[in-house]
């Protein structure tokens, strides 16, 4: 008892330190910086855009250094007194994985980007690094952010929300944003419960139905002028509020939008951690990238599915598990390194990831047999190829749509990823 008391004193003790910590150097605001990632296949180079003010942080004030190492991309704010870093994150881009593709290595392009960060009191040194091929990461932009200088811009967009499903502060929740896209206005009922069915279905899986009190759900009503989103291939393009399109980088199914500062701008109008796209359409697909945004339509039978495939990736970090040929990418990882994703490995360093979750009589590569089925191991395939890349599950939600859900080596990274933001 005495034991269970001094850890409990412990345990508050760290939290009011951290939160101490987070008083210290940051308001209850945000500082979105904006970029232009360009390049092509081999290059890259950042511009910075513009610096806004946002009028929430939605997210955590107590783990405010990310442990997870995930990402092809990681910030850290620095104190510039003592050189410390008082908040990092990492996070996923369009443009490194429109690298991969064949169009980047015959043109340069941009793509714009945003990162957000709890609004600091003074002045902070700001660091992006990039992974490389080889897995370290290199400084690729660096500045000296005075928080009062008067080109930093405070303007909100004024959209009317809704917050649908309310369990408490952002600080101690998973704040889920929701942004209606090729919705007119006349459509925003349907809006409304088009979430409420992808909620319902999001509490009723596991890991999120047993931790669905963590998590406020929150909607924008952000209208388009048109109903729908952009099929290139097909010709058709419509007049919509974060100009969402199919054919991202050649590939029919891959939706996604490249505005994405229309997307913060509309976002930034509540507290929160992640932002959910639902697409006003019934053509199947929608696309995830880490720390940045999940994209998907509303009305296809498998929109559900889609849903937390592509949230899986934004939110948790998760790799694809399939190994068809179905992406433009070309060598999207490299196997001679451990990749960042919880759920893959290329055996390189498997202690770091999922080999305390395996029976000691299971076989290390594990064979796609029938009596396997049920159990998890190490499957080759995954990431994008058939060999060189290793699942722990022949079949998960992260593989495909007639999987029964997650498997365990998801879940318990949906798990970490919700204890980060919450505890
Ligand atoms: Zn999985």
């Amino acid at each position: 008892m005495k034991l269970l008391q001094t850890l409990l004193f412990i345990c508050f003790a760290l939290i009011t330190y951290s939160q101490d910590k987070y008083s210290t150097y940051f308001t209850n605001e945000s500082m979105r910086v904006d970029f232009i990632f360009a390049g092509n296949a081999k290059t890259e180079k950042l511009y910075l855009e513009q610096i806004k003010k946002e009028p929430f942080w939605g997210g955590t004030k107590t783990n405010l250094i990310d442990w997870f190492d995930y990402g092809e991309y990681k910030f850290e704010v620095i104190n510039p007194e003592s050189g410390t870093v008082i908040f990092s994150r990492g996070f996923c881009t369009l443009f490194e994985e429109w690298q991969t593709t064949t169009e980047a290595q015959q043109v340069d392009r941009s793509y714009y980007q945003t990162i957000t960060f709890p609004y600091p009191k003074n002045h902070v040194i700001l660091k992006i690094y990039s992974r490389k091929w080889e897995g370290d990461f290199i400084t690729v932009f660096e500045t000296t952010i005075n928080p009062k200088d008067y080109f930093i811009n405070p303007e909100t967009k004024t959209i009317p929300y809704k917050k649908l499903v309310d369990n408490g502060g952002p600080a101690n929740n998973v704040d889920l944003v929701f942004l209606a896209e090729g919705y007119t206005s006349a459509e925003m009922e349907k809006f409304e419960n088009d979430v409420k069915k992808i909620v319902n279905y999001l509490f009723s899986q596991e890991p999120y139905k047993s931790n669905s009190n963590k998590f406020n759900i929150w909607i924008v009503n952000s209208a388009s002028e048109e109903s729908g989103t952009d099929v290139p291939g097909k010709g058709v393009y419509r007049k919509t509020i974060v100009n969402s399109s199919f054919y991202t980088f050649d590939s029919e199914r891959y939706l996604t939008t490249p505005d994405i500062e229309s997307v913060r701008d509309i976002a930034g109008v509540v507290p929160y951690d992640e932002i959910c796209i639902i697409v006003n359409t019934d053509i199947y697909g929608g696309g995830g990238v880490y720390n940045h945004f999940a994209v998907f339509s509303a009305d296809h039978f498998l929109s559900d599915k889609v849903f937390i495939h592509e949230f899986g990736h934004s939110f948790a970090g998760l790799g694809d598990e399939y190994y068809d040929s179905s992406t433009s990418y070309l060598d999207f990882y490299n196997t001679t390194i451990e990749p960042w994703s919880p759920n893959l490995t290329t055996l390189i360093n498997f202690d770091k990831k999922w080999k305390s979750m395996i029976d000691a009589k299971t076989a290390i590569p594990t064979p796609r047999a029938a009596e396997n089925k049920d159990i998890v191991g190490v499957f080759e395939g995954g990431g994008y190829v058939s060999k060189g890349v290793y699942s722990p599950m022949m079949d998960c939600r992260m593989k495909s749509n007639e999987a029964k859900g997650f498997c365990p080596v998801c879940s318990k990274a949906i798990v970490d990823m919700i204890r980060f933001k919450t505890e």
